[in-house]
């Protein structure tokens, strides 16, 4: 991937912005560029979100400038890391069920597209010590949509895992068709299909630059440049509340995160994908061990809230501790395995944990989007044609909007 220097950047975000690109798009009528603005898009974040908007806006012709202070998928951001899971098991939010069956369909035809494993199909075992609403729900939400799933019960699940100790679960709901996205390569290779088509990415810390009236006119770069477009995408995930504080402040938390890989016993291919399915017990989850990477162990300890850009990505004693106290009584036989890797990082909680997807109150050129909420990432291929078909003026369906607004709550 090009980290697009000064004149490349210059020539193609500054020089050429102007042109009325946009405007002479008949899909953008009704949010015509006011004289004299520019008429290209910024996006300011190349994560999972940030990421696909640019793609698809891209694919619908757009001029697009992709910023980003440290790299698509870079490591303090939320959609960094080895893997994350795509899960359906959603309650009563039928939407997200809804989006994760179109996204397998997506992510197996960009795969394709760029010659890139992306996705595994380990399935999904979802366990619990009772039957909860959650999963009441969701098995409504997969009977109304179609989605083939199992109820095993605990005879069943001893018999089928015996790599796992099943103490006090009763039941699990197994989903078949979800499984592991690669999370850091998965936005290195939406960054490189979007600039192989044509968009511009820039390495560079973005501040918000002039105004004229309730428009931006363009964003200050930390590489002393500046980038003009008519609309502007800020999807800065934990970072939307130092970008914009007074609007997002209190709109979203960024709690610590960590992840813990164990090695598996030599030759032991228990633990191994696709041996073995991603599972979650309590508020604890984790995947097989894929492509030699470790046994992946989440549980969730104490809420404290980090800074994205300050934190440090080593663990904390008391954590490696309590990451072995989890896996040694889950998983007896990996108890004295080492720990082969970890990663630190902050979710983007939003107060409802739906995502966010609106207007700055005050720019009228400006969108925010954010708060994945601990499951934003294998939306990001939706969400991002979401975005960019709102942004557009294409998508002008109010039950979506109103479920991404920035709501009232705060933290
Ligand atoms: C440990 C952990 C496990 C998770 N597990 C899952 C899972 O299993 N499944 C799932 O679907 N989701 C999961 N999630 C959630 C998911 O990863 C996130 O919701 C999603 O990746 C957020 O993407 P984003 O693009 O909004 O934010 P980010 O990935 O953080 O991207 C924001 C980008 O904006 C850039 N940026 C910010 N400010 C500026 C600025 N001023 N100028 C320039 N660039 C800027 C940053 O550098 C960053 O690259 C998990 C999250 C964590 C932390």
């Amino acid at each position: 991937m090009t980290v697009v220097h000064r004149r490349s950047f210059l020539k193609a975000a500054a020089g050429s912005l102007g042109a009325a690109v946009l405007s002479s798009d008949p899909m953008f009528a009704e949010q015509a560029p006011s004289a004299g603005s520019s008429s290209d898009i910024v996006v300011v974040g190349a994560g999972a979100f940030g990421g696909w908007t640019a793609l698809y806006l891209r694919e619908m012709g757009m001029r697009v400038t992709l910023v980003d202070q440290y790299g698509p998928g870079n490591s303090r951001a939320s959609s960094g890391g080895e893997s994350r899971q795509i899960r359906a098991v959603y309650g009563d939010r039928e939407l997200y069920t809804r989006w994760v069956l179109q996204a397998f369909e997506r992510w197996q035809a960009r795969e394709a597209e760029w010659g890139k494993k992306l996705f595994f199909r380990t399935g999904q075992l979802s366990l619990a010590r009772e039957w909860t609403k959650e999963l009441r729900d969701t098995e409504t939400t997969f009977d109304h949509l179609g989605v083939k799933y199992e109820v095993i019960k605990r005879d069943d699940l001893v018999r089928r895992y015996p790599q796992m100790n099943m103490e006090g679960v009763e039941f699990a709901l197994y989903t078949p068709s979800t499984g592991v996205l690669k999370a850091r390569e998965g936005c290195v290779a939406v960054a490189q299909a979007f600039e192989k088509k044509g968009g511009v990415i820039v390495i560079a810390k973005a501040e918000l630059g002039r105004r004229s009236g309730d428009s931006l006119q363009d964003v200050a770069l930390s590489t002393g440049q500046r980038a003009a477009a008519h609309t502007f995408v800020f999807a800065c995930g934990p970072w939307l509340p130092k970008v914009f504080p007074s609007v997002m402040g209190n709109k979203l938390a960024t709690p610590r995160r960590v992840v813990f890989f164990y090695g598996t016993p030599p030759g032991d291919e228990r633990f191994t994908y696709p041996n073995f399915p991603t599972w979650s017990i309590d508020d604890a989850y984790g995947f097989p061990s894929i492509e030699g990477k470790g046994f992946k162990v989440a549980p969730t300890f104490a809420r404290v809230i980090v800074d994205p850009d300050t934190q440090e990505h080593t663990l904390t004693g008391e954590e490696v501790e309590k990451g072995r106290e989890f896996v040694a009584k889950w998983f007896p036989a990996l108890a004295h395995q080492p720990l082969v890797d970890s990663k630190v990082c902050q979710r983007e909680d939003s107060v409802d944990e739906h995502f966010i997807v609106c207007r700055h109150p005050e720019l009228s050129n400006v969108w925010l989007v954010g708060g994945g909420s601990g499951h934003g990432y294998k939306h990001g291929i939706m969400l991002g044609e979401y975005v960019a078909n709102r942004v557009a003026g294409r998508d002008k369906n109010p039950e979506l909007a109103a479920t991404f607004r920035l709501k009232d709550g705060a933290f």
